[in-house]
């Protein structure tokens, strides 16, 4: 019975071992720029147009970052056999933005459930900044022609959303909306 027991456990430790020492799967790095079709990115590499499995424009705003159409960007990220990649990190510029662990988790999830604010989504905004101009703490600003949200600074107000109950309105596109 004891040689059993030390029998099982040996292969636990085996089974475990194994599983560990696996290599994770390698990130690939790709760079082109942004396309946005039919409601989804796209990253035209010039020799390839692959989907991007990216984290929604709410993390990017509340990481002052924009996603915009023939923007160049850098991503790192798995690529599948449907032409989809899925992005761990993307860089904008000088800016590097990680949008999962090492697991392929989601960051966004864990930063869009603690935190109750408002957020611009990029691929609506005209870029008019009646936001910007109407916010009562100034929480907007403008980066390259989109408005962006301060997630610090908003206080939950609404006003950029729904109006101020006078001459403001709020966002005359319905760019702005609370996050979820
Ligand atoms: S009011 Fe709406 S469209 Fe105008 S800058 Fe703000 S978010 Fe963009
Ligand atoms: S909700 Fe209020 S404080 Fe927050 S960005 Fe909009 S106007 Fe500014």
């Amino acid at each position: 019975m004891k040689k059993k027991m030390v029998m099982f456990l040996a292969i636990l430790m085996m089974g475990i071992l194994f599983v560990y020492s696996q290599p994770k799967a390698e990130l690939q790095e790709f760079s082109g720029t942004l396309k946005f079709i039919g409601g989804n990115w796209f990253l035209s590499t010039g020799e390839d147009f692959l989907q991007l499995d990216i984290a929604p424009a709410e993390y990017f705003t509340e990481n002052q970052l924009v996603l915009k159409k023939k923007l160049p960007i850098v991503v790192k990220g798995l690529l599948g056999d449907d032409d989809v990649i899925l992005v761990y990190e993307c860089t904008i510029g000088e800016s590097t933005l990680v949008m999962r662990d090492d697991d392929g988790k989601p960051l966004w999830e864990v930063a869009t459930a603690e935190k109750n604010y408002y957020v611009v989504e990029s691929s609506k905004c005209i870029g008019c900044r009646l936001c910007v101009k109407n916010c009562p703490v100034g929480a907007i600003s403008m980066q390259n022609g989109v408005a962006v949200i301060d997630a610090d600074k908003c206080i939950n107000c609404g006003i950029c959303e729904k109006g101020d109950g006078k001459l403001f309105k709020g966002c005359p596109v319905s760019a702005i909306k609370q996050a979820e």
